[in-house]
């Protein structure tokens, strides 16, 4: 399904449900978003319902989270060569509020995003999407390399950003995506990385969130999340 498609499917799914056009920030994302969605900066959002139907690779029968408890974010980022983009993510109705005040400070920092679709764009694969460089959070799947234990992505609780500038480091060595070995060496300052106290740490700091460039073993780079798992 293409992109527009996709889009208006989900606009037309949102809309049925009464959801749609409803902006429901919480306090913390009110101090920088008012309830119109947009606001003096051109950072532009929606916050969605979906259904298991707009989620079709991503969510299957037994994930620990219902979509009737997920959102979908449609929100500005800014691009590597400075323009203005729309992306979609899905996150857990709590941090629906708190995820957007979190991009809606990294679009006006200017912090540049590759690209920012749904796993479901990428047939639900984990690599295929890290291979993109897609920025992205829902995805009902097993802890890379621990198979039968739920990732935080499936709980709509993590999200990962830049996985090119950001890769995973797995215990044993392996870069994921491939592409990220060119950025294994934080001691570079290229567009798109993450570093310790940067501004993205920051904001996801600000809504409690952790990041998973701290951890010693596994190192994941592009991964935050709330509950540092
Ligand atoms: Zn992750």
């Amino acid at each position: 399904m293409s992109d527009n498609r996709w889009v208006k499917f989900l606009r037309v799914a949102a809309a049925a449900v009464g959801i749609g056009g409803a902006l429901l920030p919480p306090a913390s994302a009110a101090a920088t978003s008012p309830a119109t969605g947009s606001s003096p900066s051109s950072f532009q959002y929606e916050i969605k319902a979906v259904t298991a139907a707009d989620l079709p690779y991503t969510y299957r029968a037994g994930c620990p989270v219902p979509p009737e408890d997920l959102r979908l974010l449609v929100m500005s980022y800014r691009t590597f060569d400075g323009r203005d983009a729309e992306g979609e993510m899905v996150v857990h109705e709590d941090w629906a509020g708190p995820v957007v005040s979190v991009f809606h400070e990294l679009y006006d920092q200017g912090f540049p995003i590759a690209r920012m679709q749904l796993v479901d764009e990428f047939q639900g694969s984990d690599d295929r999407s890290m291979e993109a460089n897609n920025t992205s959070a829902f995805n009902c799947r097993a802890v890379t390399g621990r198979p039968g234990v739920w990732s935080q992505h499936s709980y709509g609780g993590a999200i990962d950003i830049n996985p090119v500038q950001n890769p995973y480091i797995s215990s044993g060595g392996t870069v994921l995506p491939a592409a990220g070995a060119e950025y294994v060496d934080r001691s570079r300052m290229a567009p798109g990385m993450i570093h310790a106290s940067d501004c993205t740490v920051q904001a996801f700091a600000d809504i409690g969130w952790y990041w998973g460039g701290a951890w010693t073993t596994p190192r994941d780079y592009q991964h935050l999340s709330y509950n540092n798992k």
